[in-house]
Parts: structure tokens; C-alpha cells; sequence
């Protein structure tokens, strides 16, 4: 399958709106004697196919902010967009095609099933994102062949490297063929070298699918070389830069 041409992918969007903002998002946890604000009245938006760190300490609402674009916690006030539309506007079946299409995770650690090979994760992740069985084969070694993983498909979690699980992690993600890819801490777990070679391998896929992408991260050297920098502290956005 050709992924460029992939008739399932959701297109660029056409118009000037961004492919996810939010607008006064504001989410708090717990009950009035012991309410945490993890997200207090941020703005952001992220344009299609721009690369985006989000920057703060650990704390700082990171996750918390990821996890809203996704529908994954609730707003306790605030909107958030998808392409222009309130989320909350959404019914459950668009709602469950922007997760499923639209957006993508890639977390700290890989997250791998770890009874399947990496292929069967990769393939998994295509099926659940509604590819026929028929293309979901090609479409996986594609994938695991364009993080430089092909020869290791059947591999078991546990039979790869931290930098390989993550590769996988990777090409899980994009079997989803996602608009905006959302990557927490991606590279945590990984030492230097391994970080820099991935950080390099989304980039260029990033260039070459043309996703949306953004990296949520504390550290300052990595959202450094990433494109536009967001600065998150205690919740609040306290500085947009380079
Ligand atoms: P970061 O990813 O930048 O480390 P988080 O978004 O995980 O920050 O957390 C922001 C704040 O919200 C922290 O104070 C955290 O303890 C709190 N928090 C996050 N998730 C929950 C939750 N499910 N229940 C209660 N508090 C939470
Ligand atoms: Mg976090």
C-alpha cells in the first residue's frame, strides 16, 4: 500500500483552521477540598503539519493537555477543536473516528502488547483503525520496514531493545494513519544516542506523511530542536518560542 496516496487517510485540511486548538481549557481532578487545576484557561493550537514541543516540568499538565485533544479526560471548562469543531459537538461515532483516524499516541514507554510480535502489534493497531484484512499484511511490513525494523517483524516485545520497542511503538502509531500524532515523553526510557536517532526518524517521517506532530517533553535540549516550543508551567501556557 501506498501510504502517501492511502485513500483512508483523512486529507489536509483545506482551510486556515488549525487541525486541534483548545480555547480557556481549564481541567481540574479531585473534589473541592482537594482539587488539583492540571490545566488552567490554556490556549494552544497546532496548525496541520507543523512540528510542536510542548515544554514544562513534570506537573507542569503535559499529559493532561494531550489527553484532551483526544477526548481522553473531560474539560472542566473551555473547548477543544478538531478541525474547527468543538469535540463536544461530536457524536459518539465521530468522536471514535477522530481517535481512531484522526489522532495518534505514542507514550514513554512503548506500550507493546507484549505476547504479539511486532508485526502483530503493528497489524493490531491497523485493524482496530478499520483497514481491511487484505491490506493490513503490506501495510504493516511498510510500516515496520520504514522504522528500519522489518527484519525483526517477528520479534516479541521482550526479544527487542528499548530504541526497537519504540520504533514499533511507532509504526503502531501511524498504522492509524493519524492527522496529529501526540508523543509523551517518547523518548524517557532511551539513552542519548537512541533518543537523537528517533527524534531523526519521526522527523523525517514526520516530512515525508506529513502529520501534525507534537512532542510533549521536560527536557530543554529536545524541545530545542523541535520546531515551535510551547512552555507549560503549573498548568498555564507561560511562553510560546523558536
Ligand atoms: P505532566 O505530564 O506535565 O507531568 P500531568 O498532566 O500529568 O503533568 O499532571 C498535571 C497535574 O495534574 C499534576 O499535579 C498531576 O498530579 C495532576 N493529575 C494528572 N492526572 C490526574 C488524575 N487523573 N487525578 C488527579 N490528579 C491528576
Ligand atoms: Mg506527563
Amino acid at each position: 500500500m501506498n501510504l502517501i496516496a492511502d485513500p483512508h487517510r483523512e486529507r489536509p485540511t483545506q482551510s486556515p483552521a488549525p487541525i486541534a486548538a483548545c480555547v480557556g481549557l481549564t481541567v481540574a481532578f479531585g473534589s473541592r477540598d482537594a482539587l488539583v487545576i492540571a490545566l488552567d484557561d490554556v490556549d494552544v493550537s497546532f496548525r496541520d503539519g507543523e512540528t510542536v514541543a510542548l515544554w514544562g516540568p513534570s506537573g507542569s499538565g503535559k499529559t493532561t493537555l494531550l489527553h484532551a485533544f483526544g477526548g481522553l479526560v473531560e474539560p472542566t471548562g473551555g473547548v477543544v477543536f478538531w478541525r474547527g469543531a468543538p469535540l463536544s459537538s461530536l457524536d459518539a461515532a465521530a468522536r471514535a473516528r477522530v481517535r481512531t483516524r484522526g489522532i495518534a499516541y505514542i507514550f514513554q514507554g512503548a506500550n507493546l502488547l507484549p505476547a504479539f510480535t511486532a508485526y502483530e502489534n503493528v497489524a493490531f493497531a491497523a485493524v482496530c483503525a478499520g483497514d481491511r484484512p487484505a491490506d493490513v499484511e503490506l501495510l504493516a511490513l511498510e510500516l515496520l520496514a520504514l522504522v528500519g525494523l522489518d527484519r525483526k517483524a517477528d520479534h516479541l516485545p521482550s526479544e527487542l531493545s528499548g530504541g526497537e520497542a519504540q520504533r514499533v511503538a511507532i509504526a503502531r502509531a501511524l498504522a492509524q494513519r493519524p492527522r496529529l500524532l501526540l508523543c509523551d515523553e517518547p523518548t524517557g526510557h532511551l539513552d542519548t544516542d537512541t533518543t537523537a536517532r528517533m527524534l531523526e526518524m519521526i522527523d523525517a517521517l514526520q516530512r515525508r506523511l506529513g502529520f501534525t506532530l507534537v512532542v510533549a517533553t521536560h527536557d530543554a535540549d529536545l524541545a530545542a530542536g523541535l520546531g515551535r516550543a510551547v512552555e507549560l508551567r503549573d498548568g498555564r501556557v507561560v511562553g510560546h518560542g523558536r
